[in-house]
């Protein structure tokens, strides 16, 4: 299917028709550092990044997806100072280096597995591409981009005219910069392409170089394993918006200066996950994983969806009665297709083109810059049109959920039933369709039990406003002859 696809490039602030040089579009994402967990902001990020690889796919494209894992070189502060955040992780967890890293990259594989977010062709690691790292330091050397300190080898920011240009970097906020500590750093935005080890000290992880041992920068290693994996320019890059103003700009420094050719054709940047208007950080107490989710009996996918709310570029607040809507709400779409009926399967014996014209709004919206909120509205217009056969409804669901990753068509789980004691030795049947804090099922309990008493005294317009209070949070009542409460939850 060919349609055109625009999207947003960090590089040039603008809507752009999307237009690749290769057969084969490549496409880079900066991964985890794997000292902690992902918490769901990262995953927002990969979750956007997944959107895009399958709507490059159904748009006919070849793509070729690298997400690298930093397993070395991430500084506590991103200005090449404090600790390596892998080595603090060791620390606090009495295991080697080497364990964590192994350790929460397998959790971020479950994650990402959890999500239907598709496996890239490739996971790099940083420590397994030292000398492809050691290789670009040396080119920037030989052309005049380096200089030493006594702690490592530095990126002279100087060097490179176009270097504030890509996050369009006041003079006032690289003046900024020189007021923290600069160490042996000639201006603020210089940054460590190599550290050396600390005297003295051995790390756990550290190598040979031509400039003593010690480990590389963090920028350096996604230079060096994106040009390691994927042809110059790389059409596609991407990450969450915090590396606009470092990361990205240190890599676009390192691998230009290097090649003195560009670098990546689209940037593309993701907006945070927040948390009372700040943002989730692994460093932070408001740190929601994927596995505390799913302890409160959230699906992942319920996730997927809840990100789906907002445009991958606006900042998306967290809450947890938004999860618990997005899991009702994904539960209400597989009932509403199953209701639709129609074959079991995928049906394959629809009208031919009559997919592609009722997904119409679906993919203008995704290819306006995957404009996910306009696509899940347009899906619903679709899966509530009781003018298109049932076939066609979940035809048209399941060649969406190519893109959305949602698993449309699967059977709506059925929602638990959970009993409990009435009034007066009757019982209470309890059906939700969405996770209920235990909070408040015993305030729905309490008012049922207040109906029934209402009920037993024959105050009927007492029992009637229980009803409606009820009503207004969700729940309605059938009374059955033996007394028993049947309590269904929306
Ligand atoms: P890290 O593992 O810290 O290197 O981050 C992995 C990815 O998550 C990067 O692309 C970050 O920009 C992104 N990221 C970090 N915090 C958030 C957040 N709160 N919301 C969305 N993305 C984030
Ligand atoms: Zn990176």
């Amino acid at each position: 299917m060919k349609k055109d696809f625009f999207i947003y490039n960090t590089a040039t602030r603008s809507k752009e028709l999307f237009t690749p040089l290769h057969d084969t579009v490549g496409m880079y994402c900066c991964g985890p550092t794997v000292y902690n967990y992902a918490h769901i902001g990262n995953l927002r990020t990969y979750l956007f990044e997944d959107v895009l690889k399958r709507t490059l796919v159904a748009l006919g494209y070849r793509v070729k997806h690298v997400i690298n894992i930093t397993d070395v070189g991430h500084l506590v502060s991103d200005a090449d100072t404090g600790e390596d955040k892998m080595e603090k992780g060791a620390k606090r967890e009495g295991r080697s280096v080497w364990d964590i890293a192994a350790y929460y990259t397998q959790k971020f594989m479950e994650n990402i597995s959890d999500l239907n977010i598709e496996k890239p062709d490739l996971f790099p690691r940083a420590t397994g591409h030292i000398p492809q790292m050691i290789a670009m330091v040396q080119e920037l050397e030989l052309k005049g981009f380096t200089y030493r300190t006594n702690d490592g080898i530095y990126y002279d920011t100087t060097k490179f005219p176009a270097y504030a240009g890509f996050a369009r970097l006041e003079p006032e906020s690289i003046r900024a910069g020189e007021r923290v500590d600069m160490g042996g750093k000639r201006s603020p935005t210089d940054f460590a392409l190599w550290k050396f080890s600390p005297l003295g000290a051995k790390r756990q992880m550290e190598w040979e170089s031509p400039w003593g041992t010690g480990f590389p920068g963090w920028h350096i290693e996604c230079s060096a394993m994106a040009l390691a994996y994927l042809p110059q320019p790389i059409e596609i890059h991407c990450g969450g918006t915090d590396h606009v103003r470092v990361h990205h700009t240190n890599e676009i420094a390192q691998a230009e200066g290097a090649t003195g050719k560009p670098f990546v054709r689209y940037w593309l940047h993701g907006e945070f996950l927040v948390v009372d208007k700040g943002k989730m950080a692994k460093s932070g107490e408001n740190f929601v994983t994927l596995d505390s989710l799913k302890s409160r009996k959230i699906p992942p996918l319920a996730y997927r969806m809840f990100c789906f709310s907002a445009h991958y570029r606006s900042p998306l607040a967290f809450s947890w009665e938004g999860l618990e809507g997005a899991a009702a709400g994904l539960a209400n779409l597989r009932r509403s297709l199953a209701a639709a009926g129609g074959a079991q399967t995928v049906p394959e014996r629809v009208e031919p083109g009559s997919v592609e014209t009722a997904l119409e709004a679906f993919y203008a919206a995704v290819c306006d810059d995957l404009n996910m909120p306009k696509a899940m509205a347009a899906l619903w217009d679709i899966v509530r049109d009781e003018k298109m056969s049932p076939d066609l409804r979940r035809a048209a669901a399941a060649r969406a959920d190519e893109i959305l990753g949602l698993e449309l068509l699967k059977p709506a789980e059925e929602a638990p039933c959970e009993t409990f004691s009435g009034e007066k030795g009757t019982t209470v049947k309890l059906t939700a369709g969405r996770p209920l804090a235990d909070a408040e099922k015993q305030v729905i309990l309490e008012k049922v039990r207040q109906r029934q008493r209402a009920r037993a005294a024959k105050d009927w317009s007492e029992a009637d406003r229980f009803r409606r209070e009820l009503l207004t949070l969700g729940a309605t009542v059938k009374d059955r002859p033996d007394g028993t409460a049947e309590v269904v939850i929306q």
